[in-house]
C-alpha cells in the first residue's frame, strides 16, 4: 500500500489522475491538496465511488504553505508525492504573469523542500513541452530531453523555471525526483477557457469559436488519460533523476480542432471567427517520446480519432458540469488589454 500526494487534483488532469489512480491501485490511499482557484472544481472528483471515498482525502490550501505541505507528509505518512498544481492557462498569464511564477516556481520549491524534509520516496513534477520554445511550421525537429529550453511566455517560463529549481533539489539535496513534459492534453473535465472544451462549449451554445489568425498553428495532442498512464509508468520504473516525454506524435492545427469539433456537432464551418493572436503564442510542439516507449515500454493507447469525438459528446451530455464555470473563465481572446501587441509570427 501507497500513499500518493496529488497536489491540483482538482482540476483537469490532477482529477483525472487522482480517479486513474484510485481506479488501477486498489490498495492505494490518495491526499489530494488543491487551492480551489477559478480553475479547481470539487465537481471534477463528484463521481467517486463510495469504495474510493475511504481511500481519498481533501485537503483545501496552497502548495506555497510549506509548513502545510510538511505537515500533510509527515501526518498521512506519504510516499510520494505528484505534483500537478499550477496556474496553467497561457492566456491568463499575459495579464497576471506574476500569479505564475508565485504558483508555478515558488509553490513547487515549497513542495520540494517539504518532501527534502520529510524524506519522501518520490517527488513527481508535471511539466509541458512548452519549455522548448516553439518550432516552425515546416521544421522537421521535434524536442528531446536534452533540448536547450527556451520558454517565450510567462507561463512556459514560470515552468521551465520549476523545472530547473526541480532538478537542482535532486543534486544537491538527492530528493528522489522524476519529471515529465507532456504535449497538449484533451478529454473530460477541461476548464472551458482551454481550446476544445471552448470551441465545444462556444458551439454548443451557438457562439462563434475564436480562432487566432495564425490558425495553422498547430500542437501535438494526447488523451489525459494517456498522460495519466505515462506517469503511472514513470513512478513504477523510471529512473530517478530522469526526464521522460510523454507524446503521441499527432499534429493537429487550431482549424482542424475547430472543423472537427463542428463536424461532431453538426454545426457550420460559418461558426468559425478569427481573432488576434495572444502576444508570444507559440507556432508548434512537438516532442520526441521515443525514450519512454524504448526504456519503460510507455505507448498512447487512444488515438485522436476516437477521443476528439467522445470528449466532445462529454460535454455535449453534460452542461451541467460545464455552465456553472462559464463565468469564471473570464479571458477574452484576442482582446489583448494591458497586453503588449502580437509579434505577428
Ligand atoms: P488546471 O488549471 O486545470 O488545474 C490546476 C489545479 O491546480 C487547479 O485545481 C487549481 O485549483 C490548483 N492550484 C492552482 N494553484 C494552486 C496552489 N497555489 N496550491 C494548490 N493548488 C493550486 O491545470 P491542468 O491542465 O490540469 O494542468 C495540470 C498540470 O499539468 C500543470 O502543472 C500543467 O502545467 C501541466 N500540463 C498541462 C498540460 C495541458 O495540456 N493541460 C500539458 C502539459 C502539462
Amino acid at each position: 500500500m501507497r500513499r500518493l500526494l496529488v497536489t491540483g487534483g482538482s482540476g483537469f488532469i490532477g482529477s483525472n489522475f487522482v480517479q486513474y489512480w484510485l481506479d488501477r491501485h486498489p490498495t492505494d490511499e490518495v491526499i489530494n491538496l488543491d487551492l480551489l482557484t477559478y480553475a479547481g472544481n470539487p465537481a471534477n472528483l463528484a463521481n467517486l465511488s463510495a469504495e474510493h471515498l475511504t481511500r481519498y482525502r481533501f485537503v483545501r490550501g496552497d502548495i506555497r504553505n510549506l509548513e502545510l505541505v510538511e505537515h500533510i507528509l509527515g501526518e498521512h505518512k506519504v510516499d510520494v508525492v505528484v505534483n500537478f498544481a499550477a496556474e496553467s492557462h497561457n492566456s491568463r498569464a499575459v495579464l497576471d504573469p506574476e500569479a505564475f511564477l508565485r504558483t508555478n516556481v515558488l509553490g513547487t520549491q515549497a513542495v520540494l523542500e517539504a518532501c527534502r524534509r520529510q524524506g519522501i520516496g518520490r517527488f513527481h513534477h508535471v511539466s509541458t513541452c512548452e519549455v522548448y520554445g516553439d518550432l516552425d511550421l515546416d521544421s522537421s525537429e521535434s524536442f528531446r530531453e536534452d533540448t536547450p529550453y527556451r520558454p517565450r511566455t510567462p507561463y512556459n517560463s514560470s515552468k521551465a523555471a520549476a523545472d530547473h529549481v526541480v532538478r537542482s533539489y535532486f543534486e544537491t539535496f538527492h530528493v528522489p525526483i522524476t519529471l515529465s513534459m507532456c504535449t497538449n492534453n484533451y478529454g473530460p473535465y477541461q476548464f472551458p477557457e482551454k481550446i476544445i472544451p471552448l470551441f465545444t462549449t462556444n458551439a454548443l451554445q451557438n457562439i462563434p469559436l475564436p480562432l487566432y489568425r495564425h490558425s495553422q498553428n498547430r500542437r501535438e495532442w494526447i488523451h489525459v488519460v494517456d498522460h495519466c498512464s505515462g506517469i503511472e509508468r514513470i513512478l513504477e520504473a523510471g529512473t530517478v533523476g530522469e526526464t521522460y516525454h510523454l507524446g503521441t506524435g499527432v499534429e493537429k492545427s487550431v482549424e482542424q480542432i475547430a472543423d472537427g469539433i463542428l463536424d461532431v456537432l453538426n454545426l457550420p464551418r460559418s461558426l468559425k471567427t478569427y481573432v488576434e493572436d495572444r502576444p508570444g503564442h507559440d507556432r508548434r510542439y512537438l516532442l520526441d517520446s521515443s525514450k519512454i516507449r524504448r526504456e519503460l515500454g510507455w505507448a498512447p493507447s487512444v488515438t485522436f480519432e476516437a477521443g476528439l469525438p467522445e470528449t466532445v459528446r462529454w460535454y455535449q451530455d453534460r452542461p451541467e458540469w460545464w455552465q456553472p464555470l462559464l463565468s469564471k473563465a473570464d479571458v477574452k481572446e484576442g482582446r489583448w488589454v494591458n497586453a503588449p501587441a502580437a509579434t505577428g509570427r
